[in-house]
């Protein structure tokens, strides 16, 4: 539990700013949430920024994490809990993509302190209340209030850092969120338009940040189409492709933007024959149609992996993954086969064009 004199953050929106070099207003931002130390997070690729942030809150800092870890794995965690008890800590800082966003939501799922995220990739965890946990490697999810964080920081600077190929994929997965979120069972006026909105965002900016990686205003761009992508996931149900994605990068440690940004247009072929209309804001703001093939498109144009095997599939894996993806029913606008699927894996695999 929070100590006493921390407010309760969960009766509070959540505090979304876009800024250059906003993260130097991290130590208003605690003193804000009524907290009086802060621990940051960080991968130790991104420990510079760990040691930045700390250098900012100076007296409100509680010390530096810097082993987050992708898919959230339960040992790290528990390490990091003993770190931060240990620290004294009543407020979390996440300075990264949705690796260090996610170790930071499952301290707050376990301890109830306030999140301040501060997101260098488009990868939209800090926008959702879902938590991605890894065990024995067997992956779960779960949601809950206490795991969405309270503030989000996004700062232009810190994505003018990653690197183009991840700009890309990143900037995919986000579209992903909003693609899917176009067919959700419980989507309504609200989301959709949201998903648009990330979509419209994206499809403009990302062309534009290949051209100029270092242009700010373009930067600070995507990052509002991210953010549009990451509430509209936190907000309605995902179907196939994002339960594709959470296979294969189980199944075989794929790297999660990477695999989202070769399934999505495959994903979205298959269920264009099912959702065909709700797909058609796809065609519209890609100019192409039908919009699977029009994603495909997209993503060749800006460089993208298109291959399952540049990842390092083998053909021979494609029986094994087209058998888990199919395992366990879930809602989906097209029916699920496990033929249909392994059909679109070979697609996938191959870099081909969608089967369907
Ligand atoms: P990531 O956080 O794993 O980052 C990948 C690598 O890039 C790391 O080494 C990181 O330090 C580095 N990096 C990140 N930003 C950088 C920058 N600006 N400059 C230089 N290097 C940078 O990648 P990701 O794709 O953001 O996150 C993937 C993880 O997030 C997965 O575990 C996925 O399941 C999870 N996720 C969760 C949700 C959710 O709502 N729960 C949503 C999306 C993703």
């Amino acid at each position: 539990m929070a100590e006493p004199g921390v407010k309760d953050h969960r009766s509070e929106q959540v505090r979304v700013r876009f800024g250059r070099a906003i993260r130097r207003d991290l130590a208003s931002e605690v003193s804000r949430l009524g907290a009086r130390k802060a621990l940051v997070l960080s991968t130790p690729q991104q420990s510079d920024l760990a040691f930045e942030a700390s250098e900012v809150l100076g007296p409100l800092a509680a010390g530096i994490y810097t082993k987050a870890t992708m898919h959230t794995p339960l040992d790290v965690t528990e390490d990091a809990l003993e770190h931060l008890q240990a620290s004294g800590a009543d407020c979390l800082i996440a300075l990264g993509g949705g690796s260090t966003i996610g170790l930071g939501k499952a301290l707050a799922y376990r301890t109830d302190l306030p999140q301040i995220t501060v997101p260098t990739t488009y990868a939209g965890s800090e926008a959702t209340p879902i938590l991605g946990q890894t065990e024995n490697g067997v992956k779960t999810t779960l949601s809950d209030p206490k795991v969405l964080p309270e503030v989000i920081l996004y700062d232009p600077e810190l994505v003018t850092r990653l690197p183009i190929g991840m700009t890309v994929t990143s900037g995919l997965n986000a579209m992903a969120h909003a693609a899917e979120a176009l067919y959700a069972e419980n989507r309504n006026a609200a989301t959709d338009q949201l998903a648009i909105e990330g979509l419209e965002t994206l499809v403009q900016g990302l062309p534009a940040v290949v051209a100029t990686p270092e242009d700010l205003d373009v930067r600070e761009a995507t990052q509002r189409g991210a953010w549009a992508c990451g509430t509209v996931l936190g907000q309605v149900g995902m179907a196939l492709h994002h339960k594709l994605c959470h296979t294969l990068g189980g199944s075989f440690n794929l790297p999660h933007a990477d695999t989202h940004a070769i399934i999505l247009p495959h994903a979205i072929a298959y269920n264009a024959r099912a959702a065909a209309s709700e797909l058609t804001p796809i065609s519209r703001i890609l100019k192409g149609d039908p919009p699977g093939a029009a994603l495909y498109e997209f993503a060749k144009s800006l460089g993208a992996p298109l291959a399952l095997r540049d990842l390092g599939v083998s053909e021979a894996d494609l029986d094994r993954a087209a058998s888990l993806a199919t395992q366990k029913p879930y809602p989906n606008p097209q029916p699920v086969t496990r033929d249909d699927i392994r059909a679109l894996l070979q697609a996938a695999w191959a870099g081909d064009a969608p089967a369907f």
